[in-house]
C-alpha cells in the first residue's frame, strides 16, 4: 500500500456502498483505500506511514482509557498528509440515518454551562426528544481519514464519555463524543483502532449518552491547527483554558461556520433544520 493511495477520494456511490457492507466482515477486511479497494485490504496504516509513530494509552483519574498517538506522532502524520493531499475532498453528514437527526439554534440545546465552559462543537440530537433510539443511530466518518484516538469511558466518567477522533485527509480533526456503550445495543458497536483508515460514510460507532449528558446525541467537533495556533497566542483563551478542563487548547472551531470549518459546514447546514 503506497502513500499515494490515500490521494484518491471516494465517489458518493462508493460511500453509499461502503455504508451497507456488513460489519461482520471483520476488522482486517474492513479498510479500503484508493484504487486497490478490493485487492489490498488493510486495517492499519501502511508501513511507510506508520514508521516512527507511537501510540500511547492514558488512563484518566476516573478510570477512562484513552488510546491515541502521542503529540509528536500526530505532527508527523499531519506533515505526511500535507505532502499527499488533493485540493478537493468529499464530505458527508456524520450521521447515517439523517432523518433521525436535528439540532437547535447555535448548535446546542439546554446547554447551561458556566461562562468558562465553552461549547465549541455541534450537538446533533436524535428524534424524538433525544431519548434512547430503539435501533442504533450510526455515526459515520464525514471524510476519508485516520483514527487518531479512542476513549473508552467508565460508567462514572464525565464530560465527553466514549469518544473517537478522526484525522481527515483535509488536515482537520473530527471528534465524536458521547458514543454508545457496548451494553447499549445487542449488536456489536463498530469501533476502530487507532491507526485504522476509514472511508467517508464508514461507521465509527453509535450515538449514545455516555459522559456528561442525559440526552442521546452526538457532540461533533471540528478542530484545526490554525485555530489552535491562534488560541495559544490569545490571553483570553489561555485564561479560560486554565479555569476549565473542557475548553482546553484544542483548536476547536464552529462546525457550522464555512470560514472556520470549511466544506463540512455546508454539508451540516444543508441537512440540519
Ligand atoms: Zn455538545
Amino acid at each position: 500500500m503506497k502513500i499515494s493511495s490515500i490521494r484518491k477520494y471516494s465517489t458518493p456511490l462508493f460511500a453509499f456502498m461502503m455504508s451497507y457492507i456488513p460489519l461482520k466482515i471483520g476488522i482486517t477486511n474492513r479498510i479500503h483505500l484508493g484504487n486497490d479497494i478490493f485487492e489490498k485490504q488493510i486495517n492499519e496504516l501502511p508501513l511507510d506511514l506508520r514508521l516512527g509513530l507511537k501510540k500511547e494509552f492514558v488512563t484518566n483519574f476516573r478510570g477512562g482509557v484513552i488510546e491515541k498517538y502521542d503529540s509528536l506522532s500526530l505532527v508527523k502524520l499531519k506533515n505526511k498528509l500535507k505532502q499527499d493531499t488533493t485540493k478537493i475532498f468529499q464530505y458527508c453528514f456524520p450521521i447515517k440515518e439523517k432523518e433521525m437527526a436535528y439540532t437547535e439554534p447555535f448548535g446546542h440545546f439546554l446547554a447551561k454551562r458556566p461562562p468558562n465552559r465553552d461549547h465549541m462543537g455541534l450537538d446533533i440530537f436524535v428524534t424524538p426528544y433525544s431519548k434512547k433510539p430503539q435501533n442504533p443511530i450510526t455515526i459515520v466518518a464525514p471524510i476519508d481519514g485516520i483514527i487518531i484516538s479512542n476513549k473508552f469511558a467508565r460508567q462514572t466518567d464525565n464530560i465527553i464519555g466514549n469518544s473517537t477522533s478522526l484525522l481527515g485527509i483535509d488536515g482537520r480533526t473530527y471528534t465524536f463524543d458521547h458514543m454508545a456503550r457496548g451494553t447499549d445495543y445487542s449488536d456489536s458497536i463498530p469501533r476502530h483502532k487507532v491507526g485504522e483508515q476509514v472511508k467517508m460514510g464508514e461507521p465509527l460507532g453509535y450515538v449514545g449518552s455516555t459522559g456528561e449528558t442525559t440526552l442521546w446525541h452526538l457532540h461533533f467537533g471540528v478542530l484545526t491547527d490554525s485555530a489552535k495556533a491562534k488560541q495559544i497566542k490569545d490571553p483570553v483563551w489561555l485564561k479560560r483554558a486554565q479555569k476549565s478542563p473542557y475548553s482546553a487548547l484544542k483548536g476547536q472551531v464552529n462546525p457550522l461556520s464555512r470560514k472556520d470549518a470549511g466544506e463540512i459546514a455546508n454539508v451540516l447546514n444543508k441537512v440540519l433544520k
